[in-house]
């Protein structure tokens, strides 16, 4: 299965913007086990700004551009180094690929990304992609890794997308508000009245929410590939997914 696995700030990061080394290790230990299964996972990862945070002891994340893409230099560095590192205990290759707006958006330099893409997994290598936010902000560019995750997965006819948040999955109401809100385990088309359900921006580090996992959702969907969001504090639900366990909120391929 060609899987893509998006995974937010918060699940990489303590509140601090310190690495959360007990999850990241546990993530790439499955990752490399799906990989040795034959699997052919892809990674887009944010935590660039949030591990920059707090490699500069910053006391929050920055308000404006220029600070954003310091802390996004120093902590891309962090972030595919704790990679390079942990998914090489494994044996694994990994490969980082910085992507802009203009590299999604311009035919020939999507095709250059498809065909890149195309070679390191070939190679066995795993891909991990995050926005080149030194250049591109949420202000500027893509902005947010759900939508780049979801370009990914189309751009690469990925089998499934998953995004991993520190929620659940899509409620039917905000669960930290209502204790009466239940988890919409599947869902088959995305109606004004789902779009409705998501609400406004997640965590304080990170850049996404729900809104932006129903936008991915949509772009997904309409072009072949299946997508589930789930809770990253169990990197493990991965197996699950895979062999085709029930698990979060699943949005079913419409093509
Ligand atoms: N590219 C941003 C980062 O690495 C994250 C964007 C997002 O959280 O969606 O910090």
């Amino acid at each position: 299965m060609r899987i893509v696995v998006k995974i937010g700030t918060s699940t990489l990061t303590h509140s601090t913007g310190c690495l959360n080394i007990r999850r990241i290790e546990k993530l790439c230990e499955v990752i490399s086990d799906l990989k040795n299964a034959g699997h052919e996972p892809i990674l887009v990862s944010s935590g660039a700004i949030g591990m920059g945070v707090g490699k500069l002891s910053l006391k929050s994340r920055p308000q404006d551009i220029p600070t954003k893409q310091a802390a996004a230099a120093v902590g891309q560095c962090e972030l595919m180094y704790t990679y390079d590192k942990l998914f090489s205990e494994y044996r694994h290759t990994v490969a980082q690929i910085l992507l802009t707006e203009h590299d999604v958006n311009d035919p020939q330099r999507r095709g250059n990304f498809h065909n890149t893409l195309s070679r390191l997994l070939e190679l066995d290598c795993i891909p991990i992609i995050n926005e080149n936010d030194t250049v591109a902000t949420e202000e500027l560019g893509i902005g947010d890794n759900d939508t780049l995750a979801a370009i990914v997965s189309v751009n690469i006819s990925a089998d499934l997308l998953v995004l991993m948040s520190d929620i659940d999955g899509l409620y039917t109401a905000d669960p930290h508000k209502n204790a009466d809100a239940e988890l919409i385990k599947s869902v088959k088309e995305i109606t004004p009245e789902i779009i409705a359900l998501a609400g406004g921006k997640g965590s304080e580090l990170g850049t996404g929410g729900m809104a932006t996992k129903i936008r991915a959702a949509q772009i997904a969907t309409s072009s072949g590939t299946d997508m589930i969001i789930t809770n990253g504090d169990n990197p493990s639900a991965l197996y699950d997914i895979v062999d085709g366990v029930e698990i979060g909120t699943r949005f079913w391929s419409t093509k």
